[in-house]
């Protein structure tokens, strides 16, 4: 995938099981039977992407990482698998010179740090919103895995927390999405003309279009998240820009078709 003179490249870390359920107590199967279509569930991706810019390797989301909590033969979601990706891309841990965390939900921080809390990518600077900070680090708000929030405590010089809309590096932009959690940014890719949308879960899955009273299970503030996900349509619909959350199926790149009706294309 191009975006002017960027590329973009999304792999996975594992697998997410979604039931209808995660998607809010109302949410049914019915009519989304190619969704839910292992079992009754929706195996979708944990999703990462590697941003190369002419002189900088950013990874977009880190993963669910080494840990496993154990929840045991259902466990919803798998991780692991994101050192093998990058390799396949032909990229070391230390090429990484920026890590984005769309947020700190266990399925987007766990290859920040080992199990020993020490740094998975030893170049790199660490980037998040400010809010998820607040959230997830400094309080016991928001459930963070010990060697996490130990090692974002200990290497706090490599971190940077973003309040607004900040360009970190040229063509990548990180925008304020919060509603899925306090700090939740998405990533804009712009370059030659051309527009890409890193979502994060603030879109979890191109269905919310069809289905917009559908949440996710783990939206910190609902109403929020809903006012945000309808924007960010909006934002899909220009012809231009393309997106894709960390969750997506197959992790494709799509955009809204306007008019009435308004439909998902990719
Ligand atoms: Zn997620």
């Amino acid at each position: 995938m191009l975006i002017g003179d960027i590329e973009i490249h999304p792999f996975t870390d594992g697998i997410f099981r979604a039931s209808p359920a995660y998607f809010g107590e109302h949410a049914r199967p019915d009519g989304h039977e190619d969704l839910f279509s292992r079992h009754g569930m929706a195996w979708l991706p944990i999703g990462c992407f590697l941003v190369r810019t002419r002189d900088r390797t950013v990874l977009v989301d880190a993963g669910m990482g080494p840990d496993l909590d154990d929840a045991g033969p259902r466990r919803f979601l798998i991780g692991g698998q994101l050192p093998l990706g990058l390799r396949a891309l032909g990229v070391s841990p230390s090429d990484v010179t920026d890590v984005v965390c769309t947020h700190l939900h266990s399925d987007h921080c766990g290859w920040l740090f080992d199990l020993a809390a020490s740094p998975v990518f030893p170049h790199a600077t660490i980037w998040f919103g400010a809010g998820d900070w607040n959230h997830f680090v400094a309080s016991e708000h928001g459930a963070m895995a010990e060697h996490i929030r130990h090692g974002l405590l200990t290497y706090r010089s490599r971190v940077r927390t973003v309040e607004r809309d900040t360009t970190i590096a040229h063509g990548i932009t990180l925008t304020m999405t919060p509603g899925h959690t306090p700090g939740h940014l998405c990533v804009i890719i712009a370059s030659g003309g051309q527009r890409a949308l890193l979502l994060g879960d603030a879109i979890v899955c191109p269905v919310q279009l069809d289905e917009p009273t559908w949440q996710s299970m783990g939206d910190v503030d609902p109403a929020l998240a809903r006012q945000v996900r309808e924007r960010l349509f909006r934002e899909l619909e220009d012809g231009v820009t393309l997106g894709a959350g960390a969750h997506f199926p197959e992790l494709q790149f799509g955009r809204v078709l306007a008019g009435q009706g308004r439909r998902w294309f990719s």
